[in-house]
């Protein structure tokens, strides 16, 4: 399968990795940056240019990570654990394992990042004084890297999901109003607005300055806050919506099995067809061996399933990925999204006590959220 993170490895227990779309970001920053010292010092070799500008590529690399761990850091003291940090074309993202419960903690974790990013902006601005005695390009270099800094830390205090700031603003008006789900709706809004701004903008710059290219990348920046902003938004809402349905609930309890030594054709024909279904549990001796779906045997010729005992192209129970009663239905939908699976067993202590199945768990949660009592404040924007 075409991969589209590379793992770098892990900190404390959390995943860094680069998505390729950053690799293009570096590519263009490093010819960017040495053409633009070539321009600025005509008299450097090409070299040092090059140098200069890789040095800074990766200290602007680092800092990124730095803007990420500052976040998860913080995140991990206040018991939010974290999963990994991503970076990505339009800088990282920290992916934490739930949501703050209060709009303290919330508030700590968005500011952390950029306050790590303006430290780094006052840092690299002294270095840059510091080492201009000694070397012109460490000095130009750290006087690049203050100032990306400074704006990294400065856009992203604009109070928009999914930004910080965005973030920093959904704590506040909770903190204020003592309702989460307003602060939500709050950084929503405070997104589109700043999306709707930078579509007006890259408009402006391509009718007005004949700049299509430059126009062009803005109203795509925008167009990409818009979809995280309001895929926050969806995010949140359903994760409250949902709050307190485990696995568990949603499982069927009855798990479909067949018996290991059953031979393929005849699975097929008294199981799969009549009941219509695609997957079972192989078991054996009172045990679950593993589970066996249409799509494992589609290689298999017809002429050998008479032959051929269903234990055979089944994937075998240790290998096979499973939730906890307990495990919530957006842990479940993010295993079955990560690993391209339509069914996953409900395993309670090394028994498989049911099974949830993609189509019925989307089912259950279409069940659970249309019985919901709908007497809650349900002002919600109207969708663009
Ligand atoms: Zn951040």
């Amino acid at each position: 399968m075409f991969k589209t993170v590379l793992v770098l490895g892990h900190i404390h227990g959390i995943r860094l990795q680069v998505h390729i779309s950053w690799l293009v970001i570096f590519a263009l920053l490093m010819v960017t940056l040495t053409t633009t010292l070539q321009h600025h010092h005509p008299e450097w070799a090409l070299i040092t240019s090059l140098l200069t500008a890789l040095f800074t590529a990766l200290l602007f690399f680092a800092s990124i990570l730095a803007h990420e761990m500052g976040h998860s850091i913080v995140a991990i003291r206040r018991g939010v654990p974290v999963k990994s940090i991503t970076l990505f074309i339009f800088g990282g993202m920290a992916q934490l394992g739930r949501d703050s419960d209060n709009p303290e903690d919330e508030f700590r974790i968005a500011i952390a990042g950029p306050l790590v990013s303006l430290a780094l902006a006052v840092g690299f601005f002294l270095l840059s004084v510091l080492s201009n005695p000694f070397s012109e390009a460490l000095s130009v270099a750290f006087g690049w890297l203050g100032a990306i800094n400074l704006i990294v830390a400065v856009f992203n205090l604009i109070p928009g999901f999914p930004l910080d700031g965005g973030r920093v603003f959904r704590a506040a008006v909770w903190r204020f109003t003592g309702d989460a789900r307003k602060g939500v709706r709050a950084a929503v809004m405070g997104g589109r607005v700043v999306a709707y701004g930078l579509f007006a903008l890259g408009i402006w710059n391509g009718l007005f300055f004949g700049n299509l290219i430059g126009g062009l990348w803005i109203i795509l920046i925008a167009w990409f806050l818009l979809f995280l902003a309001e895929g926050h938004g969806k995010h949140y809402d359903l994760r409250e919506r949902l709050a307190g349905i485990t696995a568990g609930d949603l499982a069927e309890h009855h798990v479909p099995s067949v018996d290991a030594r059953t031979p393929v054709s005849e699975w097929i024909s008294q199981r799969v067809v009549p009941e219509a279904r695609r997957a079972y549990m192989i078991t054996g001796g009172g045990d679950v061996l593993g589970l066996l779906t249409l799509s494992d045997i589609k290689h298999l010729p017809r002429e050998r399933w008479d032959h051929t005992p269903v234990s055979q192209f089944m994937t075998p129970i240790d290998r096979l990925h499973h939730v906890a009663p307990e495990s919530d239905p957006e842990e479940v939908l993010g295993i079955m999204t990560e690993h391209g699976l339509n069914q996953l067993p409900v395993v309670d202590e090394d028994r498989v006590t049911g099974w949830i199945d993609r189509q019925r768990l989307l089912q259950a949660i279409e069940i659970h959220l249309a019985t919901q009592p709908t007497s809650r404040p349900s002002n919600r924007a109207p969708s663009a």
